[in-house]
């Protein structure tokens, strides 16, 4: 009865979920709707302490408050001392019991889109917001013991948003010199393999990171498939590169941005990766070497 019941839980989740992104890629559909919208993130308003009832404001002011790094942390004598990463790990625990806070669209230039979505899972019920998650903060590590200032767009794992359009914003103000979106898709069954999205010019907005995101996810790019034999996706993209012009991060980004979808979650073999934490580690500790040859190249 008990397990019964927690089965039905699962697949009704899973059923929930969407694609990670749509078109292939980051695609998330927003909250309740038919499935599938595929986006990822945009978002345009930062910082936004709470202030009242209002459900999105409610939802965001649980999130992370940005910390201004501080010259004086800085460590010396390691290879990352002085550089500022932020980390992204995609939709947040939260977001499926909050359609409302996430159903709202917010701006991302090139169109409205909804301020976050759910994410996917294996079918397994192992969530991609849990995945990014923990991969997140496995590279958060890595990254700081090289020493790194760190950012994450959000706290836990358990919260709602924020938004795409202020997951951007964060990497604005806390003048990232590394940006990176975390996140798995969740296309056919049949499908596998992990790519790298790079921001699409959207002009008088991105023109001034597309040259150096384009640096930026070739290093992700080699790095990820040299330090986890993952192949590249066999669905979308060339060489696991896709660019896109469709996602509030990259088009609102003024930092040098990526997003990597790490697999699919909806396939067997990548599911199978996925549920395991030394494959998780192994990904944090190849995402780490490719921000490290971006960062330390110019
Ligand atoms: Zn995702």
């Amino acid at each position: 009865m008990r397990f019964a019941g927690r089965a039905l839980i699962a697949l009704a989740w899973a059923g929930a979920l969407t694609a990670c992104s749509g078109s292939g890629d980051s695609g998330y559909a927003p909250v309740g709707a038919a499935p599938p919208v595929g986006e990822v993130e945009r978002t345009a308003t930062w910082p936004v302490p709470s202030q009242g009832a209002d459900s999105a404001n409610s939802a965001e002011s649980a999130q992370p408050v940005v910390p201004t790094p501080k010259a004086g942390t800085r460590t010396p004598g390691k290879p990352l001392a002085g550089k500022i990463v932020v980390l992204d790990p995609g939709h947040n625990g939260g977001n499926a019991s909050h359609p409302k806070e996430i159903n709202r669209l917010v701006d991302i230039v090139t169109g409205r889109k909804p301020c976050n979505t759910t994410g996917t899972a294996t079918d397994s019920g192992y969530s991609e917001h849990a995945f990014n998650w923990d991969v997140a903060i496995r590279l958060q590590k890595v990254l700081k013991k090289e020493g790194a200032t760190v950012v994450l767009t959000r706290l836990n794992d358990q919260g709602v948003g924020p938004c795409i359009d202020a997951r951007a914003a964060i990497g604005t103000k806390a003048k990232a010199d590394a940006v990176l979106s975390i996140h798995a898709d969740g296309a056919g069954p049949s499908d596998h393999g992990f790519h790298v999205i790079l921001p699409g010019r959207v002009p008088g907005h991105n023109d001034a990171i597309i040259a150096s995101s384009q640096r930026l996810g070739l290093a992700i790019r080699s790095a990820y498939r040299a330090g986890t034999g993952v192949p590249y996706a066999n669905y979308i993209g060339k060489k696991a590169i896709a660019i896109r012009t469709d996602l509030g991060g990259l088009n609102l980004a003024t930092r040098p941005s990526v997003l990597i979808e790490c697999g699919n979650m909806r396939n067997k073999g990548d599911a199978a990766d996925f549920t395991s934490a030394s494959f998780r580690q192994k990904a944090a500790d190849s995402l780490a070497v490719g921000l490290t040859a971006f960062l330390t190249s110019s």
